[in-house]
């Protein structure tokens, strides 16, 4: 080994010589030889600290093992469908390998997926573990309860369906839309072309709960609760998953004050329709102006409302509320 040292060494020593050489200063070549032949003596005393790049051995990383789980929270009461993801840290933050392994102890009540997603499944409690992939005797419990489904009552008043903020929809009720309400909506449509050349049409119709929640939450996004509230149902608050209700060509400022909306406003009840959102009454039907949307409610109900010049909410003695 020794004899490779020198070798090396002597080798920087020439390139050194050579270097110093090409620049043409002599009183800096010998300082230069000076400082390296020193370094030369040290070197071959104590290896490794003078010409590394020669004799250096890389460090051997040093393996980490994870030694503790911490999460973000470690309980959550859900409602069935709803979701949650604890935020997990492992513990020595400089740990080698932080994978997560998840699991459900019942998956009837909580089912969690790889990235530790947990959604509730059933009534009950149940726990969702996190072990360490690389230490498996490491790990954290999360303690999940699921909330009894809510059983909703649908409100009826003289057999008229009642749907607003007070009264909501069951998630499951799926009706699709009512054919009788979309014969009576043909009906109307032809006679407005027959009577003033009309057009008109649906722009939106029957929403489902999930089209309803998608739609609700979209108009969250942009406007915020408070906003979206005035124009927009939560989900199983929408006259719209009754299969009853349509919005006619625009469902926005562009049909206030059309021909259309008026023609509509003046006739609708002989076919079956109401205005449910009139103007200057969203404290009593807890929407703004709505002039296109228009729901059914059979031609002999919707004579009597619409003499008695009252919303629905007004006729009935209705409150339209959100509980919370
Ligand atoms: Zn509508």
């Amino acid at each position: 080994m020794k004899k490779l040292y020198y070798l090396a060494a002597a080798l920087i020593i020439a390139l050194s010589l050579a270097a110093c050489k090409t620049s043409g200063n002599e009183d800096n070549a010998s300082s230069a030889f000076e400082s390296s032949a020193v370094s030369t003596v040290s070197f071959s005393e104590s290896s490794e600290t003078v010409v590394p790049a020669v004799n250096s051995i890389p460090d051997e990383p040093v393996y980490v093992k994870v030694e503790e789980i911490k999460l973000s929270a470690y309980e959550k009461t859900l409602n069935i469908g709803e979701r949650f993801m604890p935020i997990v840290t492992m513990l020595p933050e400089n740990a080698s390998n932080k994978a997560e392994i998840w699991e459900s102890d019942n998956t009837a009540v909580a089912t969690v997926n790889k990235y530790g997603n947990i959604t509730a499944i059933g009534e009950g409690g149940c726990t969702v573990t996190v072990k360490s992939a690389d230490s498996p005797e490491v790990s954290a419990v999360f303690k999940v309860t699921v909330n009894a489904p809510i059983k909703i009552e649908m409100t009826y008043r003289e057999g008229i369906l009642i749907v607003n903020k007070s009264y909501p929809l069951p998630g499951n009720y799926n009706p699709g839309v009512n054919s009788e309400a979309k014969a009576a909506l043909d009906q109307m449509f032809a006679a407005a072309k027959a009577e003033q050349n009309l057009d008109m049409w649906v722009c939106s119709g029957f929403r489902s709960y999930n089209v309803q929640k998608n739609l609700y939450n979209s108009y969250v996004r942009r406007d915020g609760v408070k906003n979206a509230d005035r124009y927009s149902a939560r989900p199983g608050y929408s006259e719209h998953q009754t299969g009853l209700a349509f919005d006619i060509n625009y469902a926005d400022s562009r049909f206030t004050g059309t021909p259309q909306a008026i023609w509509l406003a003046e006739n609708a009840y002989k076919y079956g329709f109401i205005l449910r959102y009139p103007e200057g009454k969203e404290h009593i039907t807890g929407y703004m102006y709505e002039p296109w949307h228009y729901r059914y409610i059979g031609v002999e109900n919707a004579a009597k409302i619409y003499s008695s010049g009252l919303t629905l909410e007004e006729y009935f003695g209705l409150t339209s509320v959100y509980s919370e």
